[in-house]
């Protein structure tokens, strides 16, 4: 049956696993063309080679992020691996350098994938209680030699904001390839391309999407031959995210700038708040005068904000205090912020940091919460209320 050309105002969903090629000499020329492994193909083949609908939320994210291409996966951990396996070459694989503090889930698999599965010498740089000591770094890369450096420019959960400039410029001095995940930072503060990094990969499933109803990830870059390379991996390692999930996606990218600057907004005013109020020990929030880190948060984000992520201490006469403390917080608005173990959504959530980071930060007072998009008036009276009652 011949399909009539429908006149959409919206780039369609294309659910379709595999495409009509109609006949065998447009069938040899599009597998042909697939070889060259362009961005876009002239002839779509098979939806895990390349999809429409994929590619334009592609397109969308590499508005934000102003590069030349961008590859979407079905998570951020998916992004994590392409990013890191176009620098496997066999035997002639170089050394890797990973900075330790980065998202828990990309420690577990260095060690789980990296190491364990794959024999890979990867090697950690470990910051000093949050802090980077930069001879070190130094010396590790005269030392190691690495292909890569990977990092992240914002800790998680302290909100440490590092000093990339002075951490690229020694990944340069000593020819090592940049990986950034840009995940917490978003486009929308820093765009590490702009700045000479080689990749960027995001988990999409936090604040490029938005609302907790997908999972996705996407690697970015400028360098053609790595487009290649990371293309070629995707399709044969069968890295793919559903059309449905794109399409979603690209709709709610649409928002993403709108949202971000709502989330920096409602993070800054309520960490003053938090700041303010005598149930709280502390606030960790880089936009605040008393953030550690506050120097390099000003010189890399400049005017735009300062992320939507806030951790802090709630206070207590000793540990089990602060424990149950923090448990009848939690409990009292577990209808309106509930405790939910990712971020970046339009909604408040919260995470106690000592029942997932453990022995990493025991710290029983101690709540991440991921602001959301909401009236600040009332996410203040929410917590203030909470934090009353505690
Ligand atoms: C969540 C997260 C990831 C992993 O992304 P998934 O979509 O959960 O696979 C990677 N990096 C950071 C910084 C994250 O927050």
């Amino acid at each position: 049956m011949k399909k009539k050309e429908i006149n959409a105002s919206h780039t369609p969903l294309y659910r379709e696993a595999g495409f009509n090629l109609q006949n065998s000499k447009r069938t040899k020329e599009a597998f042909a063309a697939e070889l060259n492994h362009a961005h876009e193909p002239e002839d779509y083949i098979y939806s895990r080679y390349r999809n429409p609908t994929v590619v334009a939320a592609e397109k969308q994210i590499m508005e934000l992020e102003e590069c030349n291409w961008a590859l979407l996966v079905e998570t951020g951990m998916a992004a994590i691996d392409v990013a890191v396996s176009v620098f496997q070459k066999g035997a002639a694989t170089r050394p890797w350098l990973f900075f330790h503090e980065i998202y828990g889930g990309t420690n577990s698999f260095i060690d789980t994938v990296l190491i364990k599965r794959r024999n890979l010498d990867v090697h950690r740089f470990y910051a000093n209680e949050g802090l980077y000591d930069f001879e070190e770094l130094e010396r590790m890369l005269a030392e190691i030699q690495p292909e890569f450096l990977y990092f992240e420019a914002v800790s998680n959960p302290m909100l440490i904001v590092a000093d990339v400039k002075r951490i690229m410029e020694l990944a340069k001095q000593y020819r090592a390839k940049i990986i950034v995940d840009n995940t917490f930072g978003t486009p929308y503060l820093w765009k590490p391309l702009l700045d000479g990094a080689d990749l960027v990969i995001h988990s999409a499933t936090k604040y490029l999407s938005g609302h907790g109803n997908i999972t996705a990830g996407v690697i970015c870059g400028n360098d053609e031959e790595l487009m290649k390379e990371a293309i070629e991996y995707r399709k044969w390692a069968g890295h793919f995210l559903s059309p449905d999930d794109a399409y979603r996606l690209g709709t709610q990218l649409k928002s993403f700038e709108l949202r971000f600057d709502k989330h920096c907004k409602n993070a800054m005013e309520l960490a003053k708040y938090l700041e303010n109020n005598s149930k709280i020990e502390e606030v960790l929030y880089p936009g605040l005068e008393s953030h550690p880190t506050r120097k390099e948060a000003v010189a890399l984000f400049g005017d735009n904000g300062f992320g939507g992520m806030i951790t802090f201490d709630i206070k207590g006469n000793s540990d089990e205090d602060k424990r149950e403390k923090c448990n009848r917080f939690i409990a009292a608005l577990e209808d309106t912020i509930p405790l939910v173990p990712t971020l970046g959504e339009v909604d408040t959530i919260l995470l106690p940091v000592e029942p997932v980071w453990g022995a990493k930060y025991p710290l029983p007072g101690v709540i991440r919460l991921s602001v959301g998009i909401e009236n600040i008036e009332k996410l203040k009276g929410l917590i203030g209320e909470a934090l009353e009652n505690m």
